[in-house]
């Protein structure tokens, strides 16, 4: 089954019925105007109901619909506008009896006005329109999605579901499709009786169907599923789901809410893990912000394919498959992201569901609150699973850093227009900074505090929706104990969601006749070559101060400069569990201090992970050499935390490109003396996740040792004489070391065998890593691997998201080819920019003609919702090509000082 075309005969039919309505109704299509207000409805017509009926058409991809919505006019209208995209009105429409004159579309701005010879006065009034929309397989409005090729023949099954956010319920019906335009949803879907139908709300009855479809394809047995009215809520939270599943595992949690999670035939087990965290986590969260969840019941379901790792619709959350299911051989760190997923999803039925935001510049609200809770919260939900502080810190806190100290970021508020624009801000700012801004208000105001807050938030927003300005004044009013003078936390958090950007405080300590004084100046954090146009930016910064004898000071820094009188005169240390959005920059001095405690355990993971990264940050915005950060590698060369070394050895790897071709032995033995330090620390601590990394980071080295038992390894796993080799952690790495192209991998004949692999596996999560590992077996003298590899990428075999996997693999150089060359077809395949914008993450040229020519590729080349991805890429490539440029001087002066000698530590005075 094809999952990247629409079917000829989907779009014969569409063409076919848009003749049809041209003859039934005068349309007129609009051209694109540049106001942003006409993306916006009239506020004077609101929705207060839809009665909404489906049927959707499996042999013919079309969803059939009526629709009969109660509204609320205001103030007399002579136009009904509601959004649609690519939806079309089937008959005549109705208000209450009245017949439109006619019917406009705007395709730019997707908008549908039902146009009235006289003024409707205002009232409720009713409206009726039947309609058919697309069911496609490009993963948004309605898709279908089928089961993996590597399902048994009496498994395989198609599925159809929604995903309607940010703005495509306007493709599934006609509607009033903002967030603030809450209604509630009476849902009835018309399916075959062998399939499962779910929806937001319970079943409430099932009616047979006597008429057989028009279709002979179709099954002749339907049933009439109603579900239960919804409460009020936005448009992109409705959803459904239809298609053959497993019996579903359930329980029911403290406060009687039905909780069920949905898995592939035969896999029902493999639900368990995230049954529980749901159970606890609706629990939790009832308690924590002082209401319970909502609804009478909640699904979790797995689906193959979707565009991203899950969406929270109320009632019935979709994931993509990898981010729920677990199995006994699920990897711990899988096991912690789909924990983390499922949290997050939950946190949602509170932030975006039941408090939704008030426009799409607030979508912050949503994610950063669900992200912090899924980190934050962990711990309460399901402790031992993962060092989840740092672990925030570095999946989350120190990406959105990278990213928002690129020209191209913009603030966390975000002004957003029209709906492309609205898919451009699901990324790492809305994400991971919006999330480190409410961790930094939670360790200013104090759980307490923050909780108390939260609640009055929830209380008077619920059912309803918000602004950001709302939440800064529900937390205010339950404020207590705060010290005199301190700025209100509108006016601190103005600085921080309003701007792009963050700051970099200067720390160093001064002793004069009245003791230890700790001097700060705050100024812009700036990468080379960027705009100083903002440099006089000023944050408020509650700052957060650790000293030598366990004291912690706190104040909010509301000037560029500021001393603190410490009360001894040890080492003091900024932001020391990374709660903080800002950088600090520590004089060499106070700096190797700081490295001798966090040797001595006197500073957490998260704060040495900071610490480490800050090093790095300052060496890219060029305050300071490559010394510095090769020496806070150095002292911290015996740490026990898997975050600051994944963070090391990345960093690592990135100096390591810079270092000129003549010096690249000196650099290997260097990292490969780190990495077997590390080794050391490993065999104590046991983690499997470091055991990963190593492997990766020795491998990429090539260290003997490790090629050689990966080259044995490899095809006895392949071969099934000893399949338990390899642990399922390590497995995808060995794969992709024993790969290894020209350099000693093992044949080609093992890339064949591998496919044959793939298309016996069902796992998603499985099928991902095979995937992934295909790329490395590319090589100059395999042209065929390459056909074999660009067909997988634009043929049907693949999932879409597994496409992804297999270009992560794939060499840059190939990437680029890719892209380049089967641009249109790549284009239709990932419509919506989710997937285009994973595409373009993964360009990694590195010099200034490469980069030109992405640059020059994009200006004639784009899709809908990708400018800024590509701005933002560009720039992250002009950046570090130019920092290689820079390291690549220094790396040949410090290579041979530092690198050149067994004692070379000890002539700088690192040991
Ligand atoms: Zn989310």
């Amino acid at each position: 089954m094809s999952t990247c075309s629409v079917p000829a005969s989907c779009l014969v039919t569409f063409a076919a019925a848009l003749a049809l309505l041209s003859a039934a109704f005068s349309i007129q299509v609009t051209s694109a105007a540049s106001s942003t207000r006409k993306y916006r409805l009239p506020s004077h017509v609101k929705p207060l109901n839809y009665q909404l009926f489906f049927e959707p058409n499996l042999a013919s991809n079309i969803l059939a619909g009526k629709m009969i919505a109660t509204i609320a006019i205001s103030e007399a209208v002579t136009s009904i506008v509601l959004n649609g995209n690519a939806v079309l009105l089937t008959g005549a429409p109705s208000l209450s009896g009245r017949s439109p004159l006619n019917v406009t579309y705007d395709r730019d701005a997707q908008m549908i006005s039902l146009n009235f010879a006289d003024p409707v006065p205002p009232g409720i009034w009713e409206l009726y329109v039947s309609f058919t929309a697309r069911i496609n397989t490009r993963l948004s409005g309605v898709f279908r999605v089928a089961s993996p090729p590597g399902s048994p023949v009496d498994l395989h099954s198609i599925i159809i579901a929604t995903h309607f956010e940010p703005t495509d319920a306007r493709k599934a019906f006609p509607c009033w499709d903002e967030p603030a335009m809450k209604a509630t949803f009476d849902l009835t879907l018309t399916v075959p009786a062998d399939l499962l139908a779910l929806s937001n709300s319970p079943e409430v009855s099932r009616k047979v169907i006597t008429h057989s479809s028009s279709s002979k394809n179709q099954s002749a047995a339907r049933v009439e599923v109603r579900f239960a009215r919804t409460p009020p809520m936005s448009t992109y939270l409705l959803a459904f789901v239809i298609g053959r599943f497993d019996q579903p595992l359930k329980t029911v949690d403290e406060n009687g809410i039905n909780i069920r999670v949905y898995t592939p035939p035969g896999r029902r087990h493999e639900g368990s893990f995230s049954l529980g965290i749901a159970n606890k986590t609706l629990t939790h969260f009832g308690k924590l912000f002082g209401t319970n969840y909502p609804l009478s019941k909640i699904d979790l379901v797995s689906l193959p394919d979707f565009p991203s790792v899950a969406m929270e619709n109320w009632g019935l959350v979709l994931f993509h498959e990898p981010s729920l299911l677990a199995s006994k051989d699920t990897p711990e760190a899988l096991r912690a992201f789909v924990a983390t997923t499922v949290i997050h999803e939950l946190a949602h039925q509170w932030f975006g569901n039941l408090v939704s935001p008030a426009w799409w510049s607030d979508l912050w609200l949503n994610e950063g609150f669900a992200t912090w809770l899924s980190y934050n919260e962990l711990d309460a939900i399901r402790p031992g699973l993962i060092d989840s502080r740092s672990w925030f810190v570095s999946t989350e806190l120190l990406s959105a850093m990278s990213d928002d100290a690129l020209e191209a970021s913009h603030p966390v508020e975000a002004d957003v227009h029209r709906p492309e624009d609205t898919a451009e801000v699901f990324d790492s700012i809305s994400y991971g900074k919006g999330a480190a801004l409410v961790g930094m208000l939670h360790d200013w105001l104090g759980r307490e505090n923050f909780f108390a807050g939260l609640r009055n938030y929830i209380r008077r927003h619920r059912f309803g929706n918000a602004a950001t300005s709302d939440l800064w004044k529900a937390l205010q009013e339950t404020l207590n104990d705060r010290p005199a003078g301190e700025p209100s936390i509108a006016e601190v958090m103005h600085d921080w969601t309003t701007r792009k950007s963050f700051p970099v405080i200067f720390a160093s300590i001064k002793t004069d006749e009245s003791g230890c004084n700790l001097r700060l100046r705050q100024s812009r954090y700036r990468l080379p070559g960027a705009d100083r146009l903002h440099d006089r930016w000023l944050w408020r910064i509650p700052i957060v101060i650790a000293t030598q004898d366990g004291d912690v000071i706190r104040r909010v820094m509301t000037r560029s400069r500021m001393t603190i009188q410490l009360p001894n005169c040890g080492w003091a240390m900024l932001n020391p569990n990374a709660t903080a959005f800002h950088r600090t920059s520590y004089p060499r001095s106070l700096m190797t201090e700081l490295l001798r405690e966090a040797v001595r355990g006197g500073i957490r993971p998260s704060g040495r992970l900071l610490l480490l990264d800050d090093v790095f940050a300052m060496h890219a915005a060029d305050r300071v050499w490559a010394e510095d950060p090769l020496h806070a590698v150095h002292v911290l060369r015996h740490d026990s935390s898997l975050q600051v070394w994944t963070n090391m050895l990345n960093h690592l790897k990135e100096i390591g490109s810079a270092v000129p071709v003549n010096n690249k032995k000196a650099l290997k033995n260097w990292q490969r003396y780190v990495y077997n330090l590390c080794l050391t620390r490993l065999r104590a601590h046991n983690s499997v996740g470091l055991k990963s990394l190593l492997t990766t980071c020795l491998g990429s080295v090539g260290d003997r040792d490790v090629k050689n038992w990966a080259v044995k390894a490899f095809p006895r796993w392949l071969n099934g004489t000893r399949p338990d080799t390899i642990s399922p952690d390590l497995w995808s790495i060995v794969c992709r070391i024993a790969a290894g192209g020209s350099s000693g991998g093992i044949g080609v004949s093992h890339f064949w065998h591998l496919l044959s692999v793939l298309n016996r596996t069902q796992s998603i999560a499985r099928r991902e890593e095979i995937i992934g590992c295909l790329g490395a077996f590319e090589d100059k003298k395999r042209p065929e691997v390459e056909k074999r590899l660009i067909s997988l990428a634009l043929g049907p075999e693949l999932q879409a998201s597994e496409v992804l996997c297999l270009v992560d693999g794939l060499s840059s150089r190939s990437v680029w080819r890719l892209l380049t060359r089967h641009w249109t077809a790549i284009a239709r395949r990932f419509e919506g920019p989710y997937m285009l914008k994973r595409l373009i993450n993964g360009l990694a040229f590195r010099s200034t003609s490469g980069i030109r020519r992405v640059r020059r590729f994009f200006r004639s080349h784009s899709a809908v919702g990708i400018q800024d991805a590509v701005r933002r890429q560009i720039e992250r490539l002009s950046v570090a090509a130019e920092r290689v440029g820079k390291d690549r001087v220094e790396m040949r002066v410090l290579v041979n000082r530092v690198l050149g000698g067994r004692n070379s530590w000890k002539r700088l005075g690192w040991d």
